[in-house]
């Protein structure tokens, strides 16, 4: 009983069909956009008046200045502090293409929110139905040419993500960003768009609880190069739910493994630097430049020196920290396998389980074997 009551509130606090606001070029300092409609037409509103329409294939420039921005459209100049664009039609979209700093143009549904922060930059938050915003999140974070089950995989845990970090970035006035750091939400209506849509929709309300009956920890990486990584490796504390295991099913597949060169020089002084490694000493060089991991590790060589791979992996760039080190002449070869940090959802391992026939609900199950599915519909019984 006490699970089904705390399952509600949650719901009902969030509710599957509520508006989430995901702050837009999060990762910019943003100063001038140009807002154009794609298709129907959008309600201006500024400063909560309603001051005209922006018809299809029309355009408005939105340039920060102190204390507000001005909005440009033909003749008309316009100073607001804040600007509102809602479209007349469910599921019109507009596009949006910063022009300081130039950058890529992108579409989206929904509502347009433009604020100036404290620092005279545009704060551009994207308010969209949760939904809607789960289609732009699968586009980007799984791609085209995906399997429709691996569609639905990504929903459920990108759904669930969503729902359990609502409050991530509360401080600067939104729920979500559109970067990597919560889900990349970075296009609408790609060539997948028609699959991913379905597969949204079909798992609609579709969720993953934990055993305690908060929402599952859902994190997901591009390969775990054939081991799931523990918690504890990646970010020095564990999560209850989640642990490492042999993982077969990524081992052949795109990004399995990688090399990477380092100049000898480069990699010495980084140790010798950072750590006071005594790269002179040959036994101690000799472990430096001879490394070999064949399960994962979250120390080089021995955790008594206290490097720890993920402070390797960011220094050098690598795509993992599983990896081996080897000496050829004067360079340090880098063997790795994976890409991302490896805890939680495998993608490349999940994608390849769908074209076997494993169905998103044996995925899951085998990536987050605490966790259970659940949905709305049950939770409302
Ligand atoms: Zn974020
Ligand atoms: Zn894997």
């Amino acid at each position: 009983m006490k699970k089904i009551v705390f399952l509600l509130l949650i719901f009902a606090e969030h509710g599957l069909s509520q508006k989430i606001n995901v702050g837009l070029y999060f990762e910019h300092v943003v100063k001038k956009i140009n807002f154009s409609s794609n298709t129907g037409s959008y309600m201006i509103y500024c400063d909560s008046s309603f001051i005209g329409e922006c018809k299809l294939d029309e355009s408005i420039l939105i340039t920060a200045q102190e204390n507000g921005m001005k909005l440009s459209m033909g003749d008309r100049i316009i100073l607001t502090k804040k600007a509102v664009f809602i479209p007349n039609k469910y599921q019109d979209y507009f596009q949006i293409k910063p022009l300081i700093p130039e950058l890529k143009s992108r579409v989206y549904e929904g509502e347009l929110h433009i604020e100036t922060t404290k620092n005279n930059n545009l704060k551009i938050v994207n308010y969209i139905p949760l939904n809607d915003y789960l289609e732009g999140v699968v586009e980007s974070e799984a791609g085209v040419g995906q399997t429709f089950e691996y569609y639905k995989v990504q929903s459920i845990i990108s759904r669930t993500y969503a729902l359990k970090n609502w409050q991530r970035h509360e401080k600067e006035g939104f729920n979500l960003c559109d970067l990597v750091h919560c889900q990349a939400y970075l296009h609408k209506r790609n060539a997948a768009k028609n699959l991913v849509d379905s597969a949204v929709l079909t798992t609609n309300n579709k969720v993953l609880v934990h055993q305690d009956t908060s929402y599952a920890p859902t994190f997901f990486h591009a390969n775990c190069g054939g081991e799931i990584s523990n918690p504890e490796m990646v970010w020095n504390t564990s999560i209850e739910g989640l642990s490492s295991f042999k993982d077969p099913f990524c081992t052949h597949t795109k990004q399995a493994t990688w090399k990477k060169t380092i100049p000898l020089e480069k990699w010495s002084s980084f140790f010798s630097k950072t750590y006071n490694f005594p790269i002179q000493d040959s036994t101690h060089f000799y472990w430096m430049t001879n490394f070999s991991q064949e399960s994962r590790l979250s120390f080089f060589i021995h955790p008594i020196f206290g490097i720890p791979l993920r402070d390797i992996r960011e220094e050098f760039r690598l795509k993992s920290t599983f990896f081996s080190v080897s000496l050829i002449e004067n360079n340090i070869v880098l063997s790795g396998r994976g890409f991302g940090h490896g805890v939680g959802l495998c993608q490349e391992g999940a994608m390849n389980m769908t074209k076997q026939g494993y169905r998103a609900e044996d995925i899951l199950n085998y990536y987050f074997p605490s966790s259970r599915l659940e949905s709305v519909s049950f939770i409302r019984e």
